[in-house]
């Protein structure tokens, strides 16, 4: 049976370039060319969890009535993604200004623009009702995570990835089943990782090039060790691993076999540029499984 993923959350477009080093406050450094891409954590995710997940994944989100939206729109239908619950904003599409160093580093700043008028309708909500997983970020308004997750059936997970780092009301970690952060987001939350659980039943914690670890309450912590490969672009790394681990859920796998899926997609998607082009196909991740 394939597994149902709504993803709720940002789209946005990438606007990318390779410096030679992250620029200091207040310097300006010259970069190499404009890359200009299909980006947000949600849109990414979305495509991640179809493409690389192969999970039925529908995506709530909102862009503007420009080029930007274009572009956002052929990568999701490119993926198979559902993108008929995309509201239209009177405000522009989302937009990332990233710089990319040498070891594949990004720093990033993101203007949402529609991202702020992302909502949850009746037929947003009639979709996330019919989902095994909901998959969220926090780079839409938090009003909007929270209507997502009171839509949710009894017995559908709702996965929270805490990226950008913002506090969060009690009301939202009540909902929250469970919770994907990286080391950063962690220590920024609650200095560390085991005290999550008081929160949240289960948290996965990204370790970048070290893999991740599932934390679950009452339970061994398991870690799954990171795959060796080339460093191309870390871009969007966190995102395909989110991607993936809603979609092995939706398929009825157990949270540290998601984890290990997860952990390979975002390992391929480390070893090619941008976010959403980095990611692999479902066969690409099985290959790399053996
Ligand atoms: P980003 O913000 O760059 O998208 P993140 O900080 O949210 O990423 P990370 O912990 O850096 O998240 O990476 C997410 C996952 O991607 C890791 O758990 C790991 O599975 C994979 N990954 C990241 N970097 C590497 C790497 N250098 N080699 C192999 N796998 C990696």
């Amino acid at each position: 049976m394939t597994g149902r993923v709504v993803v709720v959350g940002s789209a946005n477009v990438d606007l990318a370039v390779d410096v030679p080093r992250p620029p200091k406050a207040g310097e300006t450094i010259l970069g190499d060319r404009l890359r200009r891409s299909p980006g947000g954590k949600g849109a990414n995710q979305a495509v991640a969890a179809a493409l690389a997940g192969g999970a039925d994944t529908s995506f709530v989100g909102a862009l503007g009535d420009d080029e930007g939206a274009d572009l956002i729109l052929v990568s999701l239908g490119g993926a198979g993604v559902r993108t008929d619950l995309i509201e239209r904003a009177e405000a522009p599409t989302g937009t990332a200004f990233i710089t990319v160093a040498p070891d594949g580093e990004n720093a990033i700043v993101v203007a949402p623009g529609a991202n702020d008028h992302v909502r949850i309708g009746a037929a947003q909500a009639d979709r996330i009702a019919e989902a095994d997983v909901i998959l969220a970020q926090l780079e839409i308004p938090l009003d909007v995570v929270a209507a997502a997750a009171a839509a949710k059936r009894p017995g559908a997970r709702m996965i929270l990835n805490a990226a950008p780092s913002r506090e969060l009301p009690d009301s939202l970690w009540e909902v929250v089943d469970l919770l994907v952060v990286n080391e950063h987001e962690a220590a920024d939350l609650a200095g560390e990782p085991e005290k999550l659980l008081k929160r949240v039943p289960a948290v996965v914690v990204t370790l970048g090039g070290e893999g991740c670890a599932v934390l679950r309450r009452d339970e061994e912590p398991v870690r799954i060790p990171g795959i060796p490969v080339d460093v191309v672009d870390t871009t969007g790394a966190g995102d395909t691993f989110c991607g993936v681990l809603a979609a092995a859920l939706a398929h009825g796998h157990h949270l540290p076999e998601a984890a290990r899926q997860a952990s390979a997609a975002a390992a391929l998607a480390v070893t090619r540029p941008g976010a959403q082009a980095a990611v692999p196909t479902a066969a690409e991740v099985a290959a790399l499984e053996g």
